[in-house]
């Protein structure tokens, strides 16, 4: 199974990458998990990423293609993966795409959107911010990450619903019902 998971920020992406995963017995590839990782070991891949993260802006496209490419390589990503945080625009999606082909994988099944409301989702931002602590979980950086997805990100359910992959459902709810929700509509 190889599942792109689409949603704003605080959509429970991660949540749910999380439970697929562990379902399908597949890695979940989540680049802001790997991008936070490089940022914490000082790496210079993280010097490079810190600035656009704290600012809640995309970091460099090629900076994600590289930490993609390498990680769909590992042979537990072989038989499947979930994908959580990439794409984020569309030239990601058009590499995705080139970077399966070329590599003789599957193609991406599933692009699973989770809508959330704006307003829920600042309201769970906020929320994270107080438990988790994250940089980029500042109301201004909030707001600037919500504008980022709207613009960049949010086009890509345009372009899995023209390769008839999209399926959307709604954010809201328990983590267990959602997780069946999603289930049921992958099958
Ligand atoms: P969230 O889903 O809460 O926005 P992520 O953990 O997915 O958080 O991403 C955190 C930050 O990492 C993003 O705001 C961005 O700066 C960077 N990032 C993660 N994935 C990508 C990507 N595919 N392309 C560009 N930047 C990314």
């Amino acid at each position: 199974m190889r599942i792109v998971l689409l949603g704003a920020p605080g959509s429970g992406k991660g949540t749910q990458g999380e439970k697929l995963a562990a379902h399908y017995g597949i890695p979940k590839i989540s680049t802001g998990d790997a991008l936070r990782a490089a940022v914490a070991a000082g790496t210079d891949l993280g010097k490079k990423a810190k600035a656009a993260m704290d600012a809640g802006k995309l970091v460099a496209n090629e900076i994600v293609i590289g930490i993609v490419e390498e990680r769909l390589e590992q042979p537990d990503a072989k038989p499947g993966f979930i994908l959580d945080g990439f794409p984020r625009n569309t030239a990601q999606a058009q590499v995705l795409d080139k970077l399966l082909a070329g590599h003789g994988q599957h193609p991406i099944d599933k692009a699973v959107h989770l809508a959330v409301d704006d307003e829920e989702i600042i309201h769970r931002l906020h929320d994270r911010a107080v438990k988790e602590g994250r940089h980029d979980d500042q109301p201004d950086v909030i707001r600037h990450r919500i504008e980022v997805y709207n613009e960049e990100t949010h086009p890509l359910l345009d372009y899995y619903e023209g390769q008839g992959k999209l399926v959307t459902l709604k954010g809201v709810g328990t983590v267990e019902e959602i997780f069946q929700g999603i289930l049921k509509i992958v099958a």
